[in-house]
């Protein structure tokens, strides 16, 4: 394959391709690449040169480069790697407006031929209508495409800004390990078996929390970190179970610093990344809030279309299904999808199909029809007074169509929060290039998990209460709110932080209500525990999933678009092949036996 293969050997490359302009005209050049495509006109061989940069013509004539370098232009193809010293000259042809270079062109007088290449197994370039297994299988290829490099080159120079922003805010870059200890809270880890210590196990990270938390104890008063986290989960189309972090940590701060601090890093960033001018302050809403509107704790609030609570308006009214969630605490919500009272009859089902998905026995409407009578799935069991009293407190006008949700409030937030969503998207409600931040705060303390039958922290074990709040956590621990907020763009969360716990006594208590005892408590975090008896700061701190941050801001469909090397589904590399089998020698020294799996 390689019999051909020139090496450097002297040569040395002075520009990349789009860094040559006009202004270069007359100047002698060296090139490299690969052959985007060549063209043999005959006598003359045009060829597109390509780097990570873009695109160059060159023109082979056998005038310019002799003989020898002609034969081997003729047998160029595509993905060979070249070296051409040349001239650059403006364009002989038409120019091409598509092209950066599109009004010049290098006139070769050498080349060589650095490799040749076999056919790739789909062509190099933007907008591949390839399958995505195929690209991830030769992700080396894909990653030559042109879109692809942009997206990590932008996330290049987003993780650029982010560094170079928190270095002048006086941040100090800290790494922390990656062989940990497992702690049962949160997410399922990763576990690495030690050889040195048979039986025994790290776990991979899944956030450098209390890592930080004790650079904080050590006196750093600023750190910052772009940290690999794990998290052994289910797939969804936002995760991987390897992902990024930009994470940090700051001392004698409260809530207002930490949001400061981020929005002006927000700001810094968007605006060096992509030209976008993020105006601060940036909107805040209360969880509750968010969940009451929005039906989400990550609310998209490019457009309206809200939640409204009905409960009172339809308490003792004749619909069972309404009075039967209120008695059983729990609330009748509605959406008014504006003018939608048209909508056919299979759309409705669907969107009663998707709400039966997201958890709700069902969903009731009624349409206002253009001569104001009302079309509906529930109507025969109210009086005429009471739906009037309905729509007027749904704002229907003629023409709209109300959606109803009864259950539990968990169970109508989720519904009709992502059919808000669903419809949002379905009837083009929002502007896909705007760029909505939000701050979510004031969430929930503790949250009640019906699996375990006990609370567990919302956000962590560490979280600060809120102080008006506190007196609640023995008589109505659910009611208890804490210092934690989120940052959410376009409905997705893209960070979210709290302040730490740093008073023995709340963290005691802390424990005691999520049901841990003092001797599990000291056994998992002792050393964090430890470290707080000899002087802990106040502190607190936010992290960022990077991966999704830069997917908004490049615009990309799907986090796989912004990862060099990403899992799928499965959490395996379709091109390298992980996880796989180890020879058994390596077992033995760790000191393990794979158990068949009973079915
Ligand atoms: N470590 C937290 C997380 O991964 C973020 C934080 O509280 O700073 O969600």
């Amino acid at each position: 394959m390689i019999s051909m293969a020139e090496s450097m050997n002297g040569l040395k490359r002075t520009h990349r391709c789009t860094e040559l302009s006009i202004a270069n005209e007359g100047e002698q050049v060296t090139v490299m690449g690969w052959v985007q495509k060549q063209r043999n006109k005959g006598g003359i061989v045009f060829v597109d040169l390509r780097d990570r940069s873009g695109i160059l013509q060159i023109i082979f004539e056998e005038s310019d480069c002799g003989a020898e370098s002609f034969a081997k232009a003729e047998k160029l193809r595509s993905e060979y790697v070249i070296a051409v010293v040349g001239c650059v000259t403006k364009r002989s042809g038409a120019v091409n407006e598509n092209l950066k270079t599109g009004n010049i062109e290098v006139r070769a007088t050498s080349l060589r031929i650095l490799a040749e290449a076999q056919t790739p197994p789909f062509p190099i370039e933007a907008d591949s209508k390839t399958k995505e297994d195929i690209r991830l299988k030769y992700r080396y290829l894909d990653l030559r495409r042109p879109d692809i490099q942009k997206n990590l080159l932008l996330r290049s120079k987003i993780a650029t800004e982010m560094r170079s922003f928190m270095a002048k805010e006086g941040f100090v870059e800290i790494e922390t390990p990656v062989l940990c200890k497992s702690t049962p809270e949160g997410a399922r880890d990763y576990l690495v078996p030690s050889r040195v210590h048979p039986g025994n196990f790290y776990a991979l990270p899944q956030s450098p929390q209390l890592f930080k938390q004790l650079l904080m104890c050590s006196g750093y008063d600023r750190y910052f970190q772009i940290a690999r986290c794990f998290r052994d989960e289910d797939l969804r189309a936002d995760r991987q179970p390897e992902f990024t972090q930009a994470d940090m940590e700051l001392s004698f701060v409260d809530v207002e610093d930490v949001l400061e601090v981020n929005e002006r890093l927000i700001q810094h960033v968007c605006r060096e990344a992509i030209g976008l001018e993020v105006k601060l302050p940036l909107s805040r809403i209360k969880w509750i809030d968010a969940m009451n509107r929005y039906g989400s704790d990550k609310p998209d609030t490019r457009f309206g279309m809200e939640l409204v609570d009905v409960s009172d308006v339809v308490a003792g009214c004749g619909f069972g299904v309404f009075t039967g969630a209120l008695e059983n605490g729990g609330s009748v919500r509605g959406l008014n999808v504006k003018g939608q009272a048209a909508m056919p009859r299979k759309k409705i089902d669907a969107l009663v199909d998707m709400a039966k998905g997201s958890g709700a026995k069902g969903l009731a409407y009624l349409a206002i029809e253009e001569d104001g009578t009302y079309k509906s799935s529930f109507a025969k069991f109210m009086t005429p007074e009471q739906l009037d009293a309905l729509v007027r407190a749904m704002d229907g006008e003629k023409g709209d169509l109300l959606l109803f949700a009864a259950d539990k409030n968990t169970i109508v937030w989720n519904v009709l929060g992502q059919l808000r969503l669903e419809l949002g998207k379905q009837l083009n409600l929002y502007d896909p290039k705007q760029f909505n931040f939000l701050w979510v705060v004031e969430f929930p303390l503790l949250e009640w998990s019906e699996e375990e039958n006990r609370f567990m922290a919302m956000h962590h074990p560490f979280t600060m209460p809120m102080e008006e709040d506190w007196q609640y956590i023995d008589s109505d621990p659910g009611r208890v709110r804490a210092k934690a907020y989120d940052i959410v763009l376009n409905g997705v969360e893209l960070g979210g932080g709290s302040v730490r716990i740093h008073q023995d006594d709340i963290q005691e208590k802390m424990f005691e209500v999520l049901g841990f005892t003092k001797e599990k408590a000291w056994e998992q975090f002792g050393f964090l525990l430890s470290a707080f008896q000899y002087g802990v700061p106040p502190h607190a701190g936010l992290a960022y999933g990077l991966d999704r941050f830069v997917m908004l801001l490049v615009g990309a469909e799907n986090i796989r678009e912004v990862i060099a090397f990403p899992k799928v589904k499965d959490a395996s590399d379709m091109m390298s092949e992980a996880p796989n089998v180890v020879d058994e020698k390596q077992l033995e020294e760790l000191g393990i036996a794979i158990r068949e799996r009973e079915e």
